[in-house]
């Protein structure tokens, strides 16, 4: 269970594999999104905004599956949208869906898990990450916490602010690997106080998570702030799980 979700009954049931039809690719700059559909969305529920899936390739020595968020989920016209980053360096899947995935290929889909539960309980929310938590991070926005928001992404250019909502703020990293010191640890040391009870969401590369983590656990930590932090990739590591996800 997510560190955000209530506790309780899960929300989830267990894992169903899904055969998807791709709809539509898009491709800009470093990104690509995809959106999925098929009857096969025809019972998905995707009940909180971050909530992800694991997208399969299917490989010579077994499918290679890796993380998705579902940026959007249309239960009506079943349409299910991904954003897909593609690295410079290349990854097994990033690299497969840019360079070959075509309108009517099929893709299996698996989940959704995970995503944040908004609480009432919550003055603000400081959402902070990379390209890779924008879906989750513009998810999460367009569902609107409660309280104050602030959301900080860094991204390679302005180019790859591709999601436009006023309420995130871009921080531009240029050519520098998104490993090295990163401008949302200066960003966040340079916040002012912010009063009340709140949750901070961190996600990205897990060295700049956990450094983040650290920064803010040491911030609010005392004050009683709840931190929730991922690394959803880590460099020069092929698949990487974080502990804090339960990947199923
Ligand atoms: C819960 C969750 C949600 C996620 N949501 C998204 C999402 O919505 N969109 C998205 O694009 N990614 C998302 N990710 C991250 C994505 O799953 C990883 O980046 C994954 O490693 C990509 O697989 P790959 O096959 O392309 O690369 P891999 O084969 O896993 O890795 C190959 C090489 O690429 C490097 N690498 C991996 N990711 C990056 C990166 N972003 N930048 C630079 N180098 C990288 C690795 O260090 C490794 O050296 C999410 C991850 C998690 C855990």
């Amino acid at each position: 269970m997510h560190m955000f979700d209530a506790p309780g009954e899960p929300r989830f049931p267990p894992y169903a594999y899904r055969d998807l039809e791709v709809v539509s690719v898009r491709k800009h700059r470093g990104l690509i999104r995809v959106v999925l559909g098929g009857k096969a969305l025809a019972d998905l529920t995707v009940p909180l905004p971050a909530a992800w899936v694991k997208v399969f390739l299917p490989g010579p020595s077994g499918d290679v599956g890796r993380a998705y968020t579902v940026r959007r989920f249309d239960p009506v016209r079943q349409l299910l949208e991904i954003d897909v980053v593609r690295r410079r360096q290349g990854g097994a899947l990033s690299n497969w869906i840019y360079e070959r995935l075509a309108v009517g290929d099929h893709l299996h889909v698996a989940g959704p898990r995970g995503g944040v539960e908004p609480t009432a309980q919550a003055d603000w929310h400081l959402l902070l990450g990379d390209e890779t938590a924008l879906p989750a991070i513009a998810s999460m926005v367009e569902a609107g916490l409660p309280g104050r928001s602030i959301a900080l992404v860094e991204v390679p250019f302005p180019d790859d602010a591709y999601d436009e909502n006023p309420l995130i703020q871009f921080l531009f990293r240029g050519r520098a690997a998104n490993d090295e010191p990163s401008y949302l640890e200066t960003a966040l040391d340079s916040l002012p106080t912010l009063p009340g009870r709140g949750r901070v969401w961190i996600a990205g590369e897990a060295a700049v998570v956990k450094r983040l983590k650290r920064a803010a656990v040491d911030r609010w930590g005392p004050s009683g702030v709840t931190v929730h932090a991922a690394g959803y990739w880590k460099m020069g590591q092929t698949d990487y799980k974080d502990d804090a996800l339960v990947t199923g």
